[in-house]
């Protein structure tokens, strides 16, 4: 009997702590689908280690490169410095000659161009506020607003300008080079912040069937979002750097708003950072987790993410066995919610799709099973949030463990993948069978491509009880 894992798939950020098999495993069992690697905080040799080992625990768990992006950060000194309000201190690129005791390097060399008078800027996420006061040459001069201790590597973020950073870093570039000849299944792109952001990543992954997720993470990407998602496989909700470019109490919003704008087009939505913070040092979460966790659900994401909870909390299997937990005891009070709008695929498809949610009630159908040869229907189908199970049978191993991640949807591979409909449910309809998850009596719907004229752009929608369907 398979353990039974809530529709909302969980990710989970690997790092020092949970690196070992024996974490790693236990994390898969209680309900880590995919696995993230940060590039930030990860070499060749350690992609490669944490990539292999996953796959040695799992065939499928879902595998995601995430890249370092165009962060800049203070540099140039060891110890920690106290900041006092008040103070004078003068931001210098770090390739500048001159450094005295009020000058602090970063690792950005073009910040004079952008700010002006009282432009604000960012400090370690915003628990530092420094305020432009004047630009002479390449330095930046500021007050600081709000103080305190300073540490070396901090973030430094310049919330609604616009900085002219490189399409992508050397190392952004040779990281994605890197996951799309390792198979990787995903790569999720930091700051993309429009169109061109989208192609610069396009172009270095070229021709590949690695999948691409776009992280929002400020006022630019929030607002190119229409023009973003349909470039991308997907979204990624990155509260934590929209939280500093973004007024906070404006990011509960835009959470609200991509869910919706992702689900209409039959596009992944993922949500992001301190989902449970606090499971870093402590074994409970917070009610106010908790609540974040329930409301992400009810809000209709696909996935939920777990960042330093996973990667350097104390509490990594904690955190994933709270995450499924939450989750699936929102969903029990949840009703499919049938969207509108178009995905990529036929009209013909998404209507079918939408009938389902109808069936599903009327008919008290317990699950879906779809043939699928590229997950375009299995997408069209499980952006409706259905209170019941997708099962998505395939031959494609990489492509299951793609689709895996979306919402209700559990992937079933089978070799024999042939064109005739009867034998492919029957197989599906036996496997769901075994593994406890339909009763004999049950009602399911398939739904395959037709086979006339090979047309597999239309869609056969079947309605079949289970003893029907067993050999
Ligand atoms: C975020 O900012 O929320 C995020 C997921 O990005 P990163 O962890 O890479 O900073």
């Amino acid at each position: 009997m398979m353990q039974k894992l809530p529709h909302t798939k969980i990710i989970a950020t690997i790092g020092p702590s949970s690196w070992n098999e024996e974490v790693l495993k236990e994390m898969i069992e209680n309900g880590m689908q995919m696995a993230r690697i940060n590039a930030s905080f990860a070499d060749f040799a350690e992609l490669e280690r944490v990539s292999t080992l996953l796959r040695k625990l799992s065939s499928r768990v879902t595998i995601m490169l995430d890249t370092k992006g165009h962060k800049i950060r203070v540099t140039g000194f060891e110890h920690e410095r106290e900041l006092k309000e008040g103070e004078r201190i003068i931001l210098i690129p770090e390739t500048s000659a001159i450094s005295t005791d009020n000058t602090i390097q970063i690792t950005y060399p073009n910040l004079h161009k952008f700010v002006n008078k009282n432009t604000k800027i960012l400090i370690d996420d915003g628990n530092l506020i420094l305020n432009v006061v004047d630009t002479k040459a390449k330095e930046v001069h500021c007050v600081v607003k709000a103080g305190g201790i300073l540490k070396t590597r901090k973030t430094v973020n310049v919330p609604g300008v616009h900085l002219d950073f490189p399409d992508l870093s050397q190392k952004d570039i040779d990281d994605i080079k890197y996951a799309v000849e390792h198979n990787f299944d995903y790569i999720s792109a930091s700051f993309i912040r429009d169109r061109n952001d989208v192609e610069a990543v396009k172009t270095v992954m070229g021709k590949t069937d690695t999948k691409l997720i776009a992280k929002i993470e400020d006022g630019e990407g929030v607002s190119n979002i229409d023009e973003i998602i349909p470039l991308v496989d997907g979204i990624m909700i990155a509260r934590g750097d929209m939280g500093v470019e973004l007024p906070l109490e404006e990011v509960p919003i835009k959470q609200k708003i991509i869910i919706q704008k992702c689900r209409i087009a039959g596009k992944l939505v993922i949500v992001a950072t301190q989902m449970l913070e606090s499971m870093k040092e402590s074994p409970r979460p917070t009610r106010a987790e908790v609540s974040d966790v329930a409301n992400a659900v009810m809000d209709g994401t696909d996935a939920m993410m777990l960042s330093a909870e996973t990667s350097t909390g104390k509490y990594p299997i904690d955190a994933v066995r709270v995450m499924a937990t939450v989750a699936k005891e929102s969903e029990k009070v949840l009703k499919s919610q049938p969207i509108s709008g178009r995905t990529s695929a036929s009209e013909e498809t998404d209507v079918l799709c939408k009938t389902v949610v109808a069936l599903i009630e009327e008919l008290n159908l317990k699950g879906i099973i779809v043939i699928s040869q590229s997950g375009t229907t299995v997408r069209s189908l499980t952006r409706h949030r259905l209170k019941v199970p997708i099962w998505n049978i395939s031959n494609n191993p990489k492509l299951i463990r793609q689709m895996d991640i979306y919402r209700g949807v559990t992937g079933i591979y089978i070799k024999q993948f042939n064109t005739d409909r009867d034998t492919m449910a029957s197989k599906a309809a036996e496997v769901v069978y075994s593994q406890g998850l339909l009763a004999i009596d049950d009602k399911i719907a398939i739904i395959c491509g037709s086979s006339i004229k090979r047309k597999n752009l239309n869609s056969i929608l079947e309605i079949a009880q289970v003893k029907d369907l067993l050999e």
